[in-house]
Formats: C-alpha cells, sequence, structure tokens
C-alpha cells in the first residue's frame, strides 16, 4: 500500500508532465516497469518522457516504447529541462538515488516529488513509495499500482509484454528464489489481456549475435575459477576478451548463474574489468546474504541472493580478496 495515496491520485486527476526512470544499466525489469508505467499512465494524458541513466541493451529494443526513450547522456540537455519541468518523478526498480548516475544531480536539483516503486533492500525515503521486498519484480509493483491506482486498469497488449519482461527476467524464468505465486497470477492476468509469450522470447532470447554465444563458451571455459572446498566460482570478463568478441552493452547478463548449476557451488561472482573500475555481480543459494556482502565490502547491493558492486582493484586481486573473505566467514 502507498501511504498517502490520495495525493498522488489527486496529482494525477489533471494532466501532467511526467518523468520515469529505472537504474543504471537497465535489465528487463528496469525497462519493462518503466515501459509499462509509462505506457499505463499516457491514457490519461500526462506528457510522460522515460529517462534511463545509462544506455539499455540492443535485445530490448522491440518493447514497446523503448526507441523512444532518452537515454540521458544523449540526451542531458533536453532531458534536464523535462526534469526540471516535471511534476512528478518516478524512480522504478532502484533504492537509492546514487544508483542513477550521472542522473542523480538532476533529480536531487529539480526537488520534485518522486514516487518509488521498488523491491530491493533498505530503500531511501520519498514521497510516495510502493516498496515491497517480497517482491518477485518492480514489474509486479507496477502491476499492484495500476490495481491501486484505478479499478478500471487498462492494461493494453503493450503494457503485458513489458510486465511479463519484468517478471520473467527477474525471477529467471520463474526459477530463482524470488519467484512468488503473484509472478503466476500477474501472468494469467496479463494472458487474458492478450500476451504473446512467444513474441516476448523472440525479442529477449532469440536476438542475440553469434559472437555472444562464443564469448559465453570461452569465458566458462577459460575465465572460470572454481573452489570446491569453499563452494564459490568466479567468472573474470576482462578487456582483452570484451574487446576480442566484440561486447556490448547486455552481452554478460545471466552469465553469472552459470556456475550456480554446479554442485555445492553456493556462491557466484562475475568480475567484469570495466574503462576504470571493475563492475562484480553476486548470486548465492540459501541463506548466504550477497546483499551483506556487497554493501560491507563492494559499495553495492540488491538482494540475498543477487547483487551487484564495484571495486577500483583488477580481477586477480578481487578474486584472492573473495576468497579470503568468504574463508574467513566459514571460520
Ligand atoms: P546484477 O548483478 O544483475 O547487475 O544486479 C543484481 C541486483 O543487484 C540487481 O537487483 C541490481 O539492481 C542490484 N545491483 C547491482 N549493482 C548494484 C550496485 O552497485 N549497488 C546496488 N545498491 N545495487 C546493485
Ligand atoms: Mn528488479
Amino acid at each position: 500500500m502507498i501511504e498517502n495515496i490520495d495525493s498522488l491520485k489527486e496529482l494525477l486527476t489533471q494532466p501532467r508532465k511526467i518523468t520515469i526512470t529505472a537504474h543504471q544499466r537497465p535489465d528487463g525489469d528496469a525497462m519493462g516497469s518503466t515501459l509499462a508505467l509509462s505506457e499505463y499512465l499516457s491514457q490519461f494524458g500526462h506528457e510522460i518522457k522515460v529517462i534511463l541513466p545509462t544506455e539499455y541493451p540492443f535485445y530490448f529494443e522491440w518493447m514497446p516504447g523503448a526507441k523512444d526513450a532518452w537515454v540521458y547522456p544523449e540526451h542531458k540537455e533536453a532531458a534536464d529541462e523535462w526534469i526540471k519541468s516535471s511534476d512528478l518523478i518516478c524512480c522504478l526498480d532502484f533504492n537509492t538515488l546514487s544508483r542513477i548516475e550521472p542522473m542523480d544531480a538532476i533529480v536531487k536539483e529539480a526537488e520534485k516529488p518522486i514516487l518509488l516503486l521498488d523491491h530491493h533492500l533498505q530503500p531511501d525515503t520519498f514521497e510516495w513509495m510502493l516498496h515491497d521486498v517480497k517482491a518477485c519484480s518492480t514489474c509486479e509493483l507496477v502491476h499492484r499500482f495500476i490495481n491501486l491506482f484505478d479499478a478500471q486498469a487498462k492494461i493494453t497488449e503493450e503494457c503485458a509484454q513489458c510486465i511479463y519482461t519484468g517478471i520473467l527476467t527477474d525471477t529467471g524464468g520463474f526459477s530463482n528464489g524470488a519467484t512468488n505465486k503473484a509472478a503466476f497470477d500477474i501472468v494469467a492476468d496479463l494472458m487474458d489481456r492478450g500476451l504473446d509469450i512467444l513474441y516476448v522470447q523472440q525479442g529477449l532470447n532469440q536476438n542475440k549475435t553469434e559472437s555472444r554465444l562464443r564469448f559465453l563458451g570461452n569465458a566458462l571455459l577459460n575465465e572460470m575459477v572454481v573452489n570446491h572446498e569453499l563452494g564459490i566460482a568466479f567468472v573474470v570478463v576482462n578487456r582483452k576478451d570484451a574487446k576480442k568478441y566484440n561486447l556490448q552493452t547486455g552481452d554478460t547478463e545471466g552469465l553469472v548463474n552459470y556456475p550456480l548449476s554446479i554442485k555445492g557451488i553456493e556462491m557466484s561472482v562475475l568480475i567484469k574489468e570495466e574503462k576504470s573500475i571493475t563492475k562484480l555481480s553476486f548470486r548465492s543459494k540459501g541463506d548466504i546474504n550477497v546483499n551483506e556482502f556487497a554493501r560491507v565490502h563492494f559499495e553495492g547491493g540488491g538482494h540475498k541472493n543477487a547483487a551487484g558492486g564495484k571495486s577500483i582493484y583488477p580481477p586477480k586481486w578481487l578474486i584472492n580478496k573473495i576468497t579470503e573473505l568468504v574463508k574467513k566467514s566459514k571460520n
């Protein structure tokens, strides 16, 4: 439930100017939730712009409304103007404004009321919040928002595709710990509204390049380090391979999950060298809390079993450091 929902409803009784945004390096849930909310709210005559802090992978280009979204650095001037003159800023699929760098500065400066829809742990406080860590995805919360907001909820086929994308990707195809009953209930509802599952599958998963698949093969064959004793595995993506396989935004998505398929591996870490930092992705099974691990050691966070972080150190150093930390925590 949203506290003060009446004041939000009041605000939205008239056509307004609205900014909708999601976290950097948007994933399926970030894309799905922003585009679904935009599609839904546009029925009421609002002027809406989806503005994403960084570019999104090409395999989201098919999503309804994706091509109209602005990538902040490419539209900085117009985006700054839009944000400054917005009546409402909707923040989706993130819990703190640093997650929308480099857009966070203008959002803070604009001092506009914010609506947060999110399922990450430990959120900051905003005017209106629909926050639930038990939600399988932010798309679940968009669906809930639509139903809270308007009993006559009109979910178009396009909106359904977007909501489904977020639920499908954040639950790892209805298989990871985030998967809940609502995921299935909502998808059943979306099917009633014309959702074409094969169309989404084609756009998301049958749309990638040969070099990405070869990159994946190489990463698992040559760049995976497995420590059976500690139940931890690493996959490294170095700059050399990124160049060799012409890696594009989003091409490493999902790679971190593979080591968890090994019996006895309880925690997996993807270590990706970027221009000036090393980006880390963590996944775990059961009670191993990678949100805490990423927060304490790598300026990151996320969910209990899926989190991210960053470091200034190179992959080799990080493998040693993380191995040491895990060893210590086991003793
Ligand atoms: P991924 O490993 O797929 O990039 O992210 C896993 C989860 O952790 C996602 O829910 C993502 O939003 C969150 N996450 C990733 N990187 C960071 C980070 O640097 N800080 C925080 N707070 N969350 C992150
Ligand atoms: Mn999400």
